[in-house]
């Protein structure tokens, strides 16, 4: 039998080590830290339980895929359920908006609460869906670094779905020309966030976001985000799939252009295939030595930071829900105090999730685990702990303005996460949420492939390559490495 190395346990990592193993390979997932999942881990802190990273589950059709994969019937690991709500807006006008999951629906919320034209609404969801139909489906599900992708049909089905605004101009700029609402195009803009970047600078390609969360919708997986990993480690295990925890990879075992294993724990793992989850720029500086290809990767902008604050209510907040996003004044002056001046805005926008509205268990009864996440710069050394001090305290004059209530005084508990803490914890270069920034219009193309044509038999999954951040696009990059796995194995079985 073939084996197969994993480095790392993040959501692509689990995804690429069931798809190995489905595949006939023995795998060995080796993980740093004590537990799997990387970002997408949990903890308790005085009897409430917090998501410690990703709150939003999107497209449950890639977890259901890799299920199908391994045959395997997933309801018996994994329940989930869609979300009407997508999110409740707070504008520091006092407006107030419900992000509905219905079309219809949402463009008479925004009609009713903004005044915003409901056909402009209409016919931006649609047009997103079709943009994400036809570009999402060949970019975000092949490797863009194989002329395979190139020379097929649907590829000049998608090219034709694209007009100039989406290549040329920002989002920020196509959502202007789509909206007569400053607060519609605010909330529009909002899905650069989506993956780290800026909309005054992202190009208006992006405009396909907002089909994933309005038109498909938004998705809550029973017990928590964490269920997400469980639910991943259970079917590896159940496919053969051994893990090591608590030991960290040292280094790529190469010899004459081929990857031949790792050392971990001062030992030589030798494997036919290396697979890295860690982040790209921590594989070819530490792993690989490799300060050309480590240059290459610093070249590109890494996607924001964020600082996150989980807080556990002494009470209950009726006018909140799954998801809350209350919004900065000046959203312009916001990024670019993120993106230009790398600093922290002084009246951010905050996003507040709180899973204890869906089911019990998940806060002491009659309380709320709220996990407050600002979006923040990557680390370039800032004095992070003097800026947390004064973001908390802006945090809680924005809340208390906005809910016409005294949020300091309910806090019973409380942790944070800062850039710091995320780069230590999930080895993510600069404390970044999502490996690259969208920010320029040739990141797509730029972000690492998920295979170097240095080295044979190593090949990469994750946030901080192609197709990129999130976890959609992390099952999808496991999914497209591991495909190159098997081409590459089967060009060899013929050879
Ligand atoms: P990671 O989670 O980055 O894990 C990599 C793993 O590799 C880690 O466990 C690390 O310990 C391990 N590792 C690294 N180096 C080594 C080594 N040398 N040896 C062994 N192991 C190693 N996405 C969404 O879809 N929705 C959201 O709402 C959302 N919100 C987010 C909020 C926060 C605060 C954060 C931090 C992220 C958020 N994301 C969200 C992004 C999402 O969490 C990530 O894109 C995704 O989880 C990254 O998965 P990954 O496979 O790249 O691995």
């Amino acid at each position: 039998r073939l084996k197969a190395v994993v480095i790392g346990s993040g959501v692509a990592g689990l995804a690429g080590a069931i798809r190995l193993a489905v595949m006939g390979y023995e795998v060995d997932v080796f993980e740093r830290n004590a537990y799997a999942g990387g970002k997408l881990s949990f903890f308790e802190k005085d009897g409430f339980l917090f998501d410690a990273g990703p709150s939003l589950f999107t497209q449950p059709q890639n977890i259901e895929e890799l299920f199908a994969f391994a045959g395997e019937p997933i309801e018996d690991y994994f329940q989930y359920r869609k979300v009407d709500l997508s999110c409740n807006y707070f504008f520091e006008n006092g407006k107030r908006v419900k992000a509905w999951t219905d079309a219809e629906r949402l463009a008479d919320e925004l009609h009713m609460q903004l005044g915003e034209d409901k056909a402009a609404v209409l016919n931006y969801l649609r047009k997103s869906e079709t943009l994400y139909n036809n570009i999402g489906s060949v970019f975000l599900n092949h490797s863009l670094h194989k002329r395979k992708t190139w020379f097929n049909k649907s590829i000049l089905k998608a090219l034709q779905t694209v007009r100039l605004p989406h290549l040329t101009g920002t989002l920020h700029g196509f959502n202007q020309s789509a909206f007569k609402k400053p607060e519609t195009i605010q909330l529009f803009d909002r899905f650069a966030t989506y993956n780290g970047s800026n909309p005054y600078q992202t190009p208006g390609m992006m405009s396909l976001i907002p089909h994933l969360e309005l038109n498909e919708g938004t998705f809550y997986p029973e017990g928590g985000m964490i269920s997400i990993t469980n639910a991943l480690v259970k079917l590896a295990e159940k496919k053969g799939v051994r893990f090591h925890f608590n030991s960290a990879v040292q280094r790529i075992i190469q010899f004459q252009g081929e990857a031949k294993g790792v050392v971990v724990n001062d030992e030589n793992v030798f494997a036919d295939v290396v697979l890295s989850n860690a982040d790209i720029y921590f594989t070819y500086h530490q792993l690989l030595a490799d300060p050309v290809q480590t240059n290459n990767v610093l070249k590109q902008e890494r996607s924001c930071s964020g600082m996150i604050f989980y807080w556990g209510m002494k009470r209950e907040f009726p006018e909140l829900h799954l998801h809350n996003i209350f919004f900065s004044k000046n959203y312009a002056a916001e990024f670019n105090t993120l993106f230009q001046q790398k600093r922290l805005y002084n009246d951010p926008t905050v996003y507040v999730n709180i899973t204890s509205k869906m089911e019990e268990g998940l806060a002491p009864k009659g309380k709320e685990n709220w996990f407050l996440l600002i979006n923040a710069p990557s680390n370039v050394g800032q004095n992070w702990e003097q800026m947390r001090i004064q973001l908390r305290q802006q945090v809680i004059d924005k809340l208390s303005r906005s809910l016409q209530t005294d949020i300091a005084s309910a806090i019973e508990t409380e942790e944070y996460l800062d850039p710091i803490r995320i780069e230590e914890r999930t080895g993510s270069f600069m404390g970044s949420l999502y490996g690259t920034s969208s920010n320029s219009k040739m990141a797509a193309f730029l972000r690492h492939p998920n295979f170097t044509n240095k080295i044979e038999g190593l090949y990469f999954c994750g946030g901080s390559v192609h197709p990129g951040g999130g976890i959609p696009l992390c099952f999808k990059s496991a999914k497209i490495a591991t495909e190159l796995i098997h081409q590459d194995q089967t060009k060899h079985a013929y050879h």
